[in-house]
């Protein structure tokens, strides 16, 4: 089959990649210039099933009303007329009950989890480069009382079968030495030692040039602008440059399907939660990060990435702009200076804020809805890069009519 995917994010380009694999001819389209240099761009690297919590929990309704009144809260809720934002933040504060919770975190998981056999099945057959650590990623903690805690919540995880660890002080430095400097402020962690980071920017485009090398076309610098539909099939694709036809089409368009979709009929619950990154130099820095990880009680996490460190931290409910100040990276560099002093030339940091395309659920949206031809990848929220290759070959099952391996009602809601 001739296939015309939408999106060249991580998403899209992991999706080309699958369905090529299942010998389609592939055309992918892509408004920027590069693959994966939206959402997929400055994200934290982290593939970690060990972090696959769902965002809408129990505790999220309190933190996002404190965030009204409060600065520097890792979780943010700036209110505004747009009607998508309530309807949203409605349904987000549906699933927030505990069994809502659990039962998407364990969806969550389970398609984690496999998304990680796929990716590791494609770097056993192809050789790629990307700044990768599988060392495992670290969970560190400040006072007993929250390390309790996150053990305790860690269990529905660990129940859902991921290896944890528990360490004390003496093991998370034997572990991480570069944490040294704040040694006597942390009192333990929980290690997913199968957990790994990456750059996903990195990696997106080198699988997209492995595509392109066997075949798939890849239209950058064109930009989908509408999608026409006759009944129940989709019968062409508008872009800047024409119209394109195929015998099916993948909407992996991250924070704009929701618009697209919409004009097709199709309501797809997306709304973007931002999230700010710092890329690092290391330079001649005596002591850079090792392994990545995550200081819990800031909520900002740390991936070395190569001669870079990537430094993450916050979810804003605040519309499309990926506008950002110095002054909102003042805690994350904070934080990341007194944790790693000699870890990066942190006077070199280069700002970048990007839109998690975020369900209610925290579920990505994957296979058709109301026309025969057309197939969604989307929805991927703060773990996309994480789940991106289990969707793919998920999808590609579905468009082959396969039984995928983790049947899809088992992964979405
Ligand atoms: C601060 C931050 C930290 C994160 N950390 C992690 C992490 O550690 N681990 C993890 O697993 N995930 C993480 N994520 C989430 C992850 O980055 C996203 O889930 C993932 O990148 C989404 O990929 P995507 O392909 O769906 O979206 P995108 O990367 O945004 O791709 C969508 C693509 O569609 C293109 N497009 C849109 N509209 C059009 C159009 N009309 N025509 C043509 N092309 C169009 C865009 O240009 C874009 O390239 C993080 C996200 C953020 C913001």
């Amino acid at each position: 089959m001739r296939i015309l995917v939408l999106g060249g994010g991580v998403v899209g380009v992991t999706a080309a990649y699958e369905l090529q694999k299942d010998g389609h001819e592939v055309v992918l389209v892509e408004r920027n210039a590069q693959v994966g240099t939206e959402t997929s761009w400055g994200n934290a690297g982290m593939v970690a099933p060990g972090h696959s919590f769902a965002w809408s929990s129990p505790h999220a309704p309190m933190i996002l009303l404190k965030s009204l009144f409060l600065r520097d809260q890792s979780l943010r809720f700036k209110p505004s007329i747009d009607l998508d934002l309530w309807t949203w933040s409605l349904k987000f504060l549906f699933q927030c009950t505990k069994s809502r919770s659990e039962y998407n975190t364990i969806r969550k998981h389970r398609l984690a989890s496999y998304s990680q056999q796929v990716l590791h099945k494609t770097l056993r057959d192809l050789d790629i480069s990307y700044d990768r650590v599988d060392r495992g990623i670290l969970y560190f903690y400040r006072t007993q009382a929250r390390l309790d805690a996150g053990i305790a919540h860690m269990q529905i995880l660990a129940r859902s079968g991921q290896e944890i660890e528990v360490l004390d002080r003496q093991r998370v430095l034997a572990l991480e030495p570069s944490l040294r400097h704040v040694g006597d402020k942390i009192v333990g962690g929980i290690y997913c030692p199968t957990d790994e980071t990456g750059d996903c920017n990195k990696f997106t485009a080198a699988l997209a040039a492995h595509c392109v090398a066997n075949g798939a076309e890849f239209r950058t610098g064109e930009s989908v602008v509408g999608i026409d539909a006759a009944g129940d099939e989709v019968v062409g694709v508008r872009t800047s440059r024409g119209t394109l036809k195929a015998d099916a089409y993948v909407m992996a368009l991250g924070n704009q399907s929701r618009g697209l979709a919409r004009r097709l009929g199709v309501s797809l619950p997306i709304y973007p939660v931002k999230g700010y990154s710092l890329t690092i130099p290391v330079g001649d820095a005596k002591s850079p990060p090792t392994i990545g990880s995550v200081d819990e009680e800031n909520l900002v996490a740390i991936s070395p990435f190569g001669d870079r460190v990537r430094v993450t931290a916050t979810a804003e409910i605040s519309g499309y702009s990926t506008a950002h100040r110095p002054s909102d990276f003042d805690f994350m560099a904070r934080v990341a200076r007194e944790n790693y002093p000699a870890g990066a030339q942190h006077d070199r940091a280069e700002m970048w804020a990007g839109l998690r395309p975020m369900t209610p659920t925290n579920l990505p949206i994957i296979g058709r809805k109301r026309h025969r031809n057309l197939y969604y990848d989307t929805g991927h929220g703060h773990i996309g890069w994480t789940m991106s290759h289990g969707s793919a070959r998920i999808l590609a099952d579905v468009v082959a009519g396969r039984k995928p391996s983790l049947a899809l009602e088992s992964i979405v809601d």
